[in-house]
């Protein structure tokens, strides 16, 4: 058996298959006339990673998504599947299926002729077909609505067909554009379950386009976090929330307060730009006392949002800055949330909970007791 470190080069690890990335976009460029929808993307996903692109609207996520099943030319740069360079090769000669939000089902076939339908035009016998049908929408928890229309499903059935439809042919690599936006909460925490159930059984390397930064971070193995075209950061789901590379990304994945300029100088001691988790801050009495390197001000509450589980306080730290601060809700009711409006309140926290932001490197966090 061959060890890593006996193969000399990326052609040889290539050749028997180790290591070689399931996509590599190296330098992906993407104009549409004078719009850049994409500038420079560069990413190695591996070989059954649940992979996520995640940002904001227009910041390039569907473009990509797009070059990658080959629904679209770069303008430059190239797009390697399992290290052949497919960048020129037309979208059904890729080893990737897509699945997109709106499902695209044929409304006049039934569930079963909608997932048979590749393998129809593929030509594979009948019997074969049937099979391989009733396989896959068992697999999917579709079996007995095999005769059913499209309408005749529910949402998250249809979203069910429309993965079982894409599966059928076992693509390596599997690329799906904001495939839950259409269900409603609660159904869309469900399928959010099937999806990570059917990419670890099957093995398949899943890309998966949202701007939902909890679905990215509840179900990624690892989030490339998209901002204006460029990719700000990539990193597992804790990586971006606890180190985030950016003031983009800080504010971007999860609520987070910004500290820089004078009110850094007063809290932190230098100058410069940091940020907190509002769910890292305590709030105490003024007069409580602070231990020895713990971070902190007084501030006045300004505003007070009951969510239920958890109250955020928004805390007037100066006359031109506030801090928000998230308390779980663990005795607390919304009249004693409401009783803090107005009160002079000190905020504290560790130090080494406060990170440095710099751009494009993760974010260090403060030495603790510094
Ligand atoms: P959303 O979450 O809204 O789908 P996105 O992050 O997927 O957004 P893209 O759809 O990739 O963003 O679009 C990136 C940019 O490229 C946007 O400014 C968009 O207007 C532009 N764009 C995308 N497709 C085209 C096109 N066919 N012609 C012109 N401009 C386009």
């Amino acid at each position: 058996m061959l060890a890593r470190q006996d193969l000399a080069g990326r052609g040889e690890r290539e050749a028997i298959g180790i290591m070689t990335p399931a996509v590599s976009l190296t330098g992906l460029t993407k104009r549409f006339g004078d719009q850049v929808a994409i500038s420079g993307i560069s990413l190695d996903i591996a070989d059954g990673e649940f992979f996520s692109l995640l940002g904001p609207s227009g910041s390039g996520k569907t473009t990509t998504l797009r070059l990658i099943a080959g629904f679209e030319r770069p303008t430059s740069g190239s797009v390697r599947l399992h290290g052949r360079d497919v960048t020129k090769v037309p979208p059904f000669e890729r080893d990737v299926n897509t699945v997109f939000q709106d499902y695209a089902l044929f409304p006049h076939m039934t569930v079963g002729d909608n997932v048979g339908y590749s393998l129809r035009v593929r030509r594979v016998p009948r019997r074969q077909r049937a099979a391989r049908v009733a396989e896959t929408l068992e697999s999917m928890r579709l079996g007995g609505f095999e005769s059913r229309k499209p309408s005749e499903l529910s949402g998250g059935q249809r979203q069910r067909v429309a993965l079982a439809r894409a599966l059928i042919n076992r693509p390596r690599v599997l690329l799906l554009d904001e495939p839950l936006g259409a269900l409603d909460t609660k159904l869309r925490e469900e399928m959010q379950g099937e999806l990570k159930d059917v990419q670890r059984g099957a093995g398949i390397t899943f890309i998966f386009v949202t701007h939902d930064q909890h679905e990215a971070l509840a179900l990624s193995d690892r989030i490339a976090v998209f901002g204006a075209g460029r990719i700000e950061q990539v990193g597992t789901p804790s990586e971006i929330y606890e180190r985030p590379a950016t003031p983009f990304v800080a504010g971007f994945v999860g609520a987070s307060n910004l500290i820089e300029a004078d009110l850094a100088a007063r809290i932190i001691g230098e100058r410069g730009r940091f940020m907190i988790r509002p769910e890292k801050i305590r709030i105490v009495g003024v007069a409580d006392p602070v231990a020895n390197g713990d971070c902190t001000i007084v501030g006045t509450v300004r505003d007070i949002v009951y969510l239920g589980a958890q109250t955020v306080y928004v805390v007037s730290v100066s006359p031109d800055r506030t801090l928000s601060v998230v308390t779980q809700n663990v005795n607390a009711t919304a009249i004693d949330a409401q009783a803090q409006k107005d009160r002079e309140v000190r905020l504290v926290w560790q130090r080494d909970q406060t990170m440095a932001l710099g751009s494009g490197s993760p974010g260090t966090s403060l030495e603790a007791g510094a």
